[in-house]
């Protein structure tokens, strides 16, 4: 069964499913095929109830779409992505070979605090707030004025 099926099902758990899958795609030709049926897409998840016990599973359909627009709607590397959502572990990020951890500030109870991260694919620098209420989540933040003697 494609992503595609998955999404249209009208079943909660596939359609939840499916988004994780568009999460961590970075094929732009598969995304594209995405992206020819996202009108359908929209007409089949509408008023989907997804549920979600401390976190609206409907971010994660937001999220998708809003990954298949940018990716329709511009040529911009998928890291500015990461400023769009909170559910992107930099330790998963750099696993997958999309960024490096170039350090990792700890809170003085031993906490991490912040993570420095660059984009492998365009160079982007970004600082990576993680907290943790009742799931842990991450805060990316792009660093333009980025200091090589800081990290
Ligand atoms: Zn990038």
């Amino acid at each position: 069964m494609s992503t595609l099926d998955d999404l249209i099902s009208r079943d909660a758990t596939r359609v939840w499913k499916a988004c994780g899958v568009i999460r961590h795609l970075r094929d732009r030709a598969e995304l594209s095929a995405l992206i020819d049926d996202l009108d359908l897409i929209r007409r089949s998840t509408r008023n989907l109830k997804l549920g979600g016990m401390v976190r609206p599973n409907s971010t994660h359909l937001e999220f998708a779409i809003r990954k298949l627009e940018f990716v329709r709607d511009s040529e911009g590397c998928f890291c500015l992505l990461y400023t769009h959502d909170d559910m992107f572990d930099p330790e998963r990020e750099q696993t997958s070979g999309n960024i490096l951890i170039k350090s990792t500030v700890k809170t003085p109870d031993g906490f991490v605090d912040h993570y420095v991260c660059v984009c492998l694919i365009c160079g982007s620098k970004y600082r990576v707030t993680e907290r943790e209420y009742h799931y842990t989540w991450w805060k990316w933040e792009l660093e333009p004025n980025f200091n090589e003697n800081d990290s």
